[in-house]
């Protein structure tokens, strides 16, 4: 009897999936669809919100009062637009705070040189540390030269040719010039701009002693290597002044559009509301907690009430600790969960949706593509995913992000002082927020069993 239960229930769900084609999909939204947009992209309204939120509260560390009035701005936003369930959960964030940084090249001429930490690093003393100067090109070099290393800053001079090449020098430059006796650190910023200060996360290992460690523009990281290349060694002093206070309570926002027939099965979508302490993580990622907020929004202007719930996300904190996505695993696992999307890309034009998750499910979402080029060439492809998310994804839910074409302008502009709201064009913006809207709906309405498919695949 069970065994024809379940046989039963095969064929429900196989019958529930199988009148779903691209056609299918295509006839029966496509007037939404075209009115959806068109509402979208007429409308200023969220490209107003985001420059006020990047600009009346600024930049959004984690544990910084800026950061917690536009949470409360953003959740009384929210209550306004009529989102249901809006509400704050609590999440411990970290709390490190820049003082002061100062860095002299006082052999072989006096100048000054522009250095920003990284985020977590320890502090020199105030006075400042006074030392020479040992450039290296990799982390294969440092160790050859791990003789010459000690008592002396290290400068990772490792020029930009994609982020995941350069960022280990930021990321773990402390840990690998503390192993050769360095006093301290300094890596070229991580971006293809020159004359600009990118900060980041970096990491410590509690086996291995820790210094401070900091960043310098492309310039002088080549100075210091052609003053070396002379047979000159340089030498600096140099002040980074910083605290890691206790942890702070903050909160991870979220609100809804809760589903018509589905109310209990969720699709959150967002991006994190924290930014590094320099510019106003407009890019990094302002709008993408925007954008999400909007598509939702439109959605529900338009008075379209879809199947399952949409459910929208701001994670408290993702730059230096991505305490914001495991909070929300840990608070919200247990619900069940047909898709975690995130936009942490910034809002360029976008152009590709990236899913990961099963192919049963893959298959159908590429059939978006028809109404999705509607607002630009965009393509469904394999893979999908985000900080944010990650920590949900690992439990078996299926990801979706949007990817945006920056022309290289992304790493330009995030963890710096130019990620700013005058770099956010407002029709590319419009064009996120209408692709996140079209596929969240499609995804949310369609009468499909998600969660058979997600549970089939991870047998
Ligand atoms: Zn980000």
């Amino acid at each position: 009897m069970k065994k024809i239960f379940y046989l039963y229930l095969f064929f429900c769900v196989f019958n529930l999936n199988a009148q779903i084609t691209q056609e299918y999909i295509f006839a029966k939204y496509e007037s939404k669809i075209d009115s959806l947009i068109r509402k979208i992209m007429e409308d200023d309204k969220f490209y107003e919100r985001l420059g006020y939120l990047c600009d009346v509260f600024g930049h959004r560390l984690s544990g910084s009062e800026n950061l917690e009035r536009a949470l409360d701005w953003l959740y009384s936003e929210m209550k306004k637009d009529g989102l249901q369930n809006v509400a704050k959960d609590s999440v411990w964030v970290p709390h490190w705070v820049r003082q002061e940084e100062k860095c002299e090249l006082i052999f072989p001429m006096q100048k000054k040189i522009p250095v920003m930490a990284y985020g977590g690093s320890i502090s020199t003393p105030k006075e400042g540390i006074e030392a020479d100067v040992l450039v290296v090109s990799s982390f294969e070099e440092l160790k050859e030269k791990a003789s010459l290393a000690k008592g002396k800053i290290v400068v990772y001079n490792v020029p930009f040719v994609s982020y995941s090449q350069a960022v280990p020098f930021r990321f773990r430059g402390a840990i690998n010039a503390a192993e050769v006796g360095a006093v301290a650190s300094l890596a070229r910023s991580v971006t293809p701009q020159n004359n600009s200060l990118h900060t980041g996360m970096m990491i410590y290992n509690d086996d291995v002693n820790k210094i401070p460690h900091g960043t310098l523009n492309s310039e002088d990281a080549e100075l210091l290597h052609r003053l070396q290349n002379r047979g000159i060694t340089p030498r600096l002093r140099l002040t980074l002044l910083n605290e890691t206070l206790p942890d702070f309570l903050s909160w991870n926002l979220r609100g809804e559009l809760v589903g018509l027939e589905h109310p209990n099965e969720f699709i959150a979508l967002g991006g994190h509301i924290d930014s590094w302490d320099v510019g106003t993580g407009a890019h990094d990622d302002a709008c993408g907690c925007v954008a999400t907020w909007a598509a939702v929004k439109y959605i529900k202007n338009a008075g379209l009430r879809p199947r399952r719930t949409l459910r929208i996300v701001m994670w408290a904190n993702e730059e230096n600790g991505v305490r914001g996505g495991k909070a929300y695993r840990d608070q919200h696992s247990h619900l069940p969960h047909s898709l975690m999307f995130e936009l942490d890309a910034g809002c360029f034009r976008p152009s590709k949706i990236g899913f990961s998750g099963p192919d049963t499910i893959f298959s159908i979402v590429k059939f978006f593509e028809p109404l999705l080029q509607k607002i630009d060439s965009i393509s469904v492809v394999r893979g999908g995913g985000g900080v944010d998310i990650d920590p949900m994804v690992r439990t078996g839910v299926p990801a979706m992000s949007l990817w945006t074409e920056s022309e290289g302008n992304y790493f330009r502009y995030h963890h710096s002082e130019w990620d700013t709201f005058d770099k956010i064009v407002a029709q590319d913006f419009k064009k996120c927020i209408a692709a996140i809207a079209v596929a969240m709906y499609l995804y949310a309405d369609l009468p499909v069993d998600y969660l058979s498919f997600i549970k089939q695949a991870s047998h």
